[in-house]
């Protein structure tokens, strides 16, 4: 599914068999990969929860969050956080840097 995602995101359309070996490594192992994506991109909080509660156990969430964050993806959920938890966490890491640059 994150790779569905990525596609739904970027409109990027890959052949089955490039998919696995273009896409990042850890999506293969994303517990959404063989949900249907727009669960990942849910019309409000309700479904933020339904998407959350799949990423809490997935393997990879770590990196799906840091994904997110490094290329500014701002809709779905990815991470377990919501568009709105994204956009927070880099205005945290954004001040912080400039705290630390101050210091
Ligand atoms: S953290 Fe969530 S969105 Fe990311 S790969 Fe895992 S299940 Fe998919």
């Amino acid at each position: 599914m994150v790779i569905k995602k990525v596609e739904k995101i970027l409109g990027r359309v890959y052949p089955t068999d490039v998919t696995e070996a273009g896409a990042e490594r850890w999506m293969v192992h994303g517990l959404c990969r063989t949900m249907d994506p727009d669960i990942f991109f849910p019309s409000d909080g309700v479904g933020v929860d339904k998407a959350r509660k799949i990423c809490h156990n997935c393997p990879v969430r770590e990196s799906c969050l840091e994904y997110a964050l490094a290329n500014h993806i701002d809709h779905g959920v990815w991470g377990g956080s919501s568009e709105r938890e994204r956009r927070r966490i880099l205005r945290a890491r954004r001040l912080a840097k400039i705290g630390a640059a101050s210091n």
